[in-house]
């Protein structure tokens, strides 16, 4: 995309939200370091961490990104970290018919809390374990398409469209800035 000359140094506020196991954390380690940890912790709380794009016209986004704990005794504290927020990526496991309804749950939440310009993004992970689907690929589209979000499939663990997840969150963010 062309731009006016005259680059900017933008920051985006990013925040994951979804049950527990549904592979946050695995999400942003692979998109922040492009790895994978079978073995990572359960995330306490929330964490942080940021990663800075360079775009061709020399354009820094740097992503300031939360990374909730799914836990219901943190539920309470999640309006803390979506408030703001210009991103949030709503994540579900794909073999966790459990974990779509908790998504489905997010994004009603985020679209009436929410910045009311948030970007949302649904994410079913686990796409690499297609024998223990249980949330087709039809039940994502369809709910995303009725509520006007961008959804994909993704795998942390093989690295499937983690980097189309951030390209499309980050276009997204480029169409918004005046
Ligand atoms: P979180 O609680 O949402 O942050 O979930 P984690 O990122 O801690 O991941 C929970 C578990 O799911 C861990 O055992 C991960 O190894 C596993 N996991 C995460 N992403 C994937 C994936 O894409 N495929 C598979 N097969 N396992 C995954
Ligand atoms: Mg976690």
């Amino acid at each position: 995309k062309n731009r006016a000359a005259g680059s900017k140094n933008l920051r985006v506020k990013l925040v994951l939200l979804g049950d527990s196991g549904v592979g946050k954390s695995c999400i942003v380690l692979r998109f922040v370091r492009g790895q994978f940890d079978p073995t990572s912790k359960v995330t306490v709380g929330a964490s942080f961490l940021s990663q800075t794009i360079v775009l061709q016209d020399s354009t820094t986004v740097k992503f300031e990104i939360w990374d909730t704990a799914g836990q219901e005794r943190y539920a309470a504290l999640a309006p803390l970290y979506y408030r703001g927020a210009a991103v949030a990526v709503v994540v579900y496991d794909i073999t966790n018919s459990d974990s779509f309804a908790k998504a489905k749950y997010w994004v009603k939440e985020l679209q009436k809390h929410g910045r009311s310009d948030i970007i949302l993004a649904l994410v079913g992970n686990k796409a690499d374990l297609q024998e223990e689907r249980k949330v087709s690929v039809q039940d994502g589209t369809e709910y995303a398409e009725k509520n006007g979000l961008f959804f994909i499939e993704t795998s942390a663990k093989t690295a499937d469209n983690i980097n189309e997840l951030f390209e499309e969150i980050l276009s997204d963010c480029y169409d918004q800035l005046p």
